[in-house]
């Protein structure tokens, strides 16, 4: 389809033929049945495509994985069971024990937990590079050994906007992919793969999901990435694969669709994070009005983030559509139509007036999600980080008076007044 954004949101994944339902149909089975058994063989062996267990893919959940494809301009793409498992395969669909990975400091807290602690674990080294390197730093940290880049098109939650292009530019120069999750600014705000980046990976719970319902993760590969002609790294992708009567990846699939068919055959056959048909269905509610309500979210935002600036009690707010925020011009040149929702700022008297201006909130809730249609608050250093003094909080970048506020889709003037009223308060 060569539609907009916004038609692709509701109309993209799944086209019913006459007489079929309008609403994409939930299919609620694990299996599937066939008239022979070789029928059914020839899918095993991936010598046909069709469905058999939903453990590897379902139809419901296929349909919406086309939509998050379409939407990024894919070649091919998959749906798991949360971001993490999504960061998680991308990642290891193409390394493994002995391998290196470099990747943006700036990343969500579960990610670099899950590269610096559990696949370390598995043999897998990381190097972390400042967001803000110059494209000679980030080439000093590639490796012979080094297998892909990756970072965060709006990092969570520093909210650190990646210069893709040089990022790419730089994986590609040593024949590597570049990895970019997109949660935060999403395929209508930005589409990393016109940029340059080679797969993207989403936490679907955030602005794709929208509110709040499921969480979700999906991998999307651009096509682009030529595993053939790098070989050497890439065995897994372009030499047999002993586990599936010897196929090659990249000969079998082409290199538009090498990737994704590796990482379902062996990744989710093997670990099984798979969402559930009607968690698919529910995602797929929510993209239909992503078009819709990314503008809003992001307006309001903006909006929100000019009061607070503004206002005398406030120390600092980190909003890239600031002027003069460290990310304006990264922001203008990659998410020109806004970034997201999700701001964050201090107030003047630290940790206790923070504290005490969170007692006072009425409309904005306390809750660890983001990005949801509902405006949501959390103040790291009186709840997840509760446990470290000062000091440590800014030795991780957390600064104490650090508040992070995710600005839902109300009416802004609603959400200002609440702020407002709890500024008021201390
Ligand atoms: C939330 C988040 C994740 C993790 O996703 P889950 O769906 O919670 O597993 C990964 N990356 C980013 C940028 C996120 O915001």
């Amino acid at each position: 389809m060569n539609y907009k954004e916004g038609t692709k949101c509701v109309q993209a994944g799944y086209t019913p033929k006459t007489g079929e339902p309008r609403i994409l149909p939930i299919i609620q089975s694990t299996t599937f049945k066939y008239d022979t058994s070789e029928a059914m063989g020839k899918l095993f062996d991936l010598e046909e495509s069709g469905y058999f267990y939903t453990r590897l893919s379902n139809p419901t959940s296929d349909c919406v994985a086309k939509k998050i494809c379409e939407l990024e301009k894919g070649s091919a793409a998959m749906l798991l069971s949360s971001g993490q498992a999504a960061n998680f395969f991308a990642v290891f669909n193409i390394a493994s024990a002995g391998d290196h990975i470099v990747s943006s400091a700036a990343i969500y807290g579960g990610t670099y937990n899950l590269f610096s602690v559990t696949m370390k674990r598995m043999g897998i080294d990381f190097t972390f590079v400042s967001p803000d390197c110059s494209e000679e730093e980030l080439e000093n940290a590639v490796r012979p050994n080094t297998k892909a880049i990756f970072g965060e098109t709006i990092a969570n939650p520093a909210l650190d906007v990646l210069d893709i292009e040089m990022y790419a530019k730089v994986a590609h120069k040593n024949g590597i992919p570049l990895i970019v999750d997109n949660t935060f600014a999403t395929p209508v705000n930005c589409r990393p793969i016109e940029w340059g980046a080679d797969i993207v990976t989403h936490s679907t719970t955030k602005y794709l999901d929208g509110h709040a319902t499921s969480v979700g993760g999906a991998i999307v590969d651009s096509g682009k990435f030529n595993w053939l002609e790098h070989s050497d790294k890439f065995p897994g992708l372009t030499t047999p694969d002993e586990s599936y009567h010897g196929i090659v990846y990249a000969e079998k699939f082409g290199i538009e669709g090498a990737y994704i068919n590796k990482c379902v055959a062996q990744l989710m056959r093997d670990f099984g994070s798979i969402p559930s048909p009607f968690n698919s269905f529910l995602l797929n509610l929510g993209i239909e009005s992503l078009h819709v309500r990314m503008p809003k979210h992001c307006s309001n935002a903006q909006k929100v983030a000019e009061f607070l600036n503004s206002h005398e009690k406030v120390a600092w707010v980190q909003y890239c559509g600031l002027e003069g925020d460290k990310y304006y011009e990264l922001g203008k040149k990659y998410l020109p139509n806004g970034s997201c929702g999700v701001l964050s700022f201090g107030v003047k008297g630290g940790r206790k007036a923070a504290e005490e201006f969170m007692k006072h909130l009425k409309l904005c809730a306390i809750v660890t999600h983001v990005a949801d249609a509902r405006t949501s608050i959390l103040h790291p250093a009186s709840s997840t980080h509760r446990q470290m003094t000062d000091e440590e909080l800014r030795a991780g970048g957390v600064a104490p008076d650090m508040m992070r506020l995710s600005v839902g889709i109300e009416d802004v003037e609603d959400i200002i007044s609440d702020i407002e009223n709890a500024l008021n308060a201390i």
